[in-house]
């Protein structure tokens, strides 16, 4: 895909992901810029003979805009990415809650979906450290059901 038809894409997209208004303008002065161009599946519509003169525009007018749209991209990334968190016990690195409150220091109650970990009950009620824990898992005496 490129440049101009990506852009064009995640104009279409506006609605449905977080981005700032800047960026909505941008790809949004892009797709309005560029819509008499021979772009995706619009290219098979167009005679060859006249493909190679729009071929100059279309790479002259990505290579003004990549540099934009390369910003653009990064961070809608940032803005639309989950933010999960790591397991401190097997780095399963897609915990939706961190493992303790950064406030208050309790267990998230979350269960570890590969090591079967549950923080603030394996830990503070069972009693378990992470070395163990993690020294149990390794030798596949850990379910993901939490028994202890
Ligand atoms: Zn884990």
């Amino acid at each position: 895909m490129g440049v101009i038809e990506g852009a064009v894409l995640l104009n279409s997209l506006a609605d449905y992901i977080t981005m700032e208004k800047d960026h909505r303008i941008f790809l949004t002065v892009i797709a309005s810029e560029t819509d008499h161009l021979p772009i995706g599946s619009l290219r098979e519509q167009w005679h060859a003979d006249y493909l190679p003169s729009k071929e100059a525009e279309i790479t002259h007018y990505e290579q003004l805009i990549s540099n934009d749209i390369r910003k653009v991209c990064v961070q809608l990334i940032a803005n639309n990415v989950e933010k999960f968190h790591r397991c401190p016990i097997c780095e399963f690195d897609r915990l939706v809650d961190p493992p303790r409150s950064e406030v208050t220091g309790a267990g998230s109650l979350e269960v570890c979906s590969r090591c079967g970990f549950q923080f603030g009950v394996t830990d503070d009620d069972q009693g378990i450290s992470y070395e163990q824990w993690r020294d149990r898992w390794k030798r596949g005496e850990t379910t993901s059901c939490n028994e202890s």
